[in-house]
């Protein structure tokens, strides 16, 4: 039996993964038959509340106890079992109703849970398409009710399209993240991380990434907001993620649980020409630097970039990727770029995630008017585009004579990618992605 549940936080608190937590414990007769999921949806729909992810539990009678993945009061397992039979479907559905009534910010006007409860999965163009593009509420209820799938929603019930399509998800690819919550009485207080720790972390576990933010000098395991959760570590390796549970150790969790996650894969990512680039979607797209970056007011720098077809399109590093726009600032015209970013709408922007530089132009620049052949003095110009003439003998000279030089890029055909803190959760590591 699975339950899918999203959209119960808020800007101001609580957050799905804890209310998954809950869920477990309410459930306590059953076994988890799976890692609990932890499914992140389009990043750039323009009504998410914070990080767009939707959980889905896989409950079941456990016959066979495998590895430990969390501890909730006692230590939770998974096991092989059987399903939950479907006649249970009701009971289930209103117990975990209670389980929202209780933890989600149901009042905020932005927070629009939905749930889902089902013994198979939903079709999976649902997932495809929620963490690619923009799914509407009808959509999903009219394939929920063709397939006879029980399903709630409070609110606007906006959390039903997570909900759907996170019970969608069949992976290609997958992460893990660990999550350790706090005691309920610190929810809102400073969380007591050693940054020095985090950093340790970072470097003593192979698997784990977007930890640590070397630019900026700060842990990113810890969230700002005053949600229950003390810190997430991801990673490939679920085995290796338990180890920060003795790594990080100052402030002690009250739980922790390991989700199965499709965080690092960039399945958001859509290939693109540029003419086909739309609103809110996610792209990786080619062309050549056209008009050279250019930093506009709050501290952004923007470019232009074209086709073969003469499509172009702007791209920007935004301010909260830091140091990454100085690396956006040492294009030219006439660079080759691959561009991996979600497409913000007014205007038409490509918001840069990654990029590779895939063909440098020469960058040449002039050192001076020509030098007389027969003076060796440089020559003045007579007007603009008009060539030079030598003050002395007057003898002339062409443009094309000007002194130049093919100056070092400092930029290599490369990638490059924004630091940790302005990381999208979806978007792929450089780290996952080049280890192959
Ligand atoms: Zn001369």
């Amino acid at each position: 039996m699975y339950i899918a549940v999203d959209d119960t936080d808020s800007r101001e608190g609580m957050c799905t993964t804890f209310l998954a937590t809950e869920l477990i414990k309410e459930f306590e007769e059953y076994e988890l038959l799976d890692y609990p999921r932890l499914v992140r949806l389009n990043p750039n729909v323009p009504w998410k509340t914070r990080g767009n992810g939707a959980v889905v539990l896989k409950l079941g009678k456990g016959v066979n106890k495998k590895n430990i993945i969390g501890k909730i009061e006692d230590d939770i397992f998974i096991y092989d079992g059987e399903s939950i039979p479907n006649k249970k479907i009701v009971d289930i559905l209103t117990r975990s109703e209670k389980v929202i009534k209780n933890w989600a910010e149901l009042k905020d006007d932005r927070t629009d849970p939905g749930l889902i409860v089902s013994t198979k999965k939903t079709p999976k163009y649902l997932y495809e398409k929620t963490v690619k593009d923009i799914v509407t509420l009808e959509e999903v209820i009219d394939t929920l009710e063709s397939k006879n799938i029980k399903y709630t929603g409070f609110g606007k019930k906006r959390g039903i399209i997570g909900a759907a399509a996170a019970l969608a998800w069949e992976p290609d690819d997958h992460t893990y993240e660990l999550i350790t919550y706090r005691e309920q009485w610190k929810w809102g207080t400073k969380r007591n991380i050693d940054k020095e720790q985090v950093k340790g972390l970072d470097k003593s576990l192979n698997s784990v990434f977007d930890s640590y933010d070397y630019d900026e000098d700060a842990s990113v395991i810890d969230p700002n907001s005053p949600c229950p959760v003390l810190y997430g570590v991801r990673g490939d390796n679920p085995e290796e993620l338990k180890k920060a549970l003795e790594i990080i150790n100052i402030e002690k969790p009250e739980s922790w649980i390991t989700f199965f996650t499709n965080q690092g894969t960039d399945e958001h990512i859509q290939p693109a020409e540029i003419k086909d680039v739309k609103p809110w979607i996610s792209v990786k797209t080619q062309g050549k630097v056209t008009k050279e970056p250019r930093t506009i007011k709050g501290g952004h720098v923007l470019f232009d970039v074209s086709d073969s077809k003469g499509n172009s399109i702007t791209a920007a590093a935004y301010e909260p990727t830091k140091s990454f726009r100085d690396i956006v600032n040492k294009l030219i015209v006439g660079d080759k770029v691959l561009l991996y970013g979600g497409i913000r709408k007014d205007p038409l922007t490509l918001n840069i995630e990654k990029m590779k530089v895939l063909h440098l132009n020469e960058k040449i620049v002039k050192i001076g008017n020509p030098v007389c052949p027969k003076c060796n003095t440089r020559m003045s110009s007579i007007g603009k585009n008009a060539g030079f003439r030598c003050k002395k003998c007057s003898t002339k000279s062409s443009e094309d004579d000007i002194e130049t030089e093919n100056v070092e890029r400092e930029l290599e055909e490369k990638w490059y990618e924004t630091p940790v803190s302005a990381r999208r959760h979806l978007s792929k590591p450089l780290k996952r992605m080049l280890k192959r």
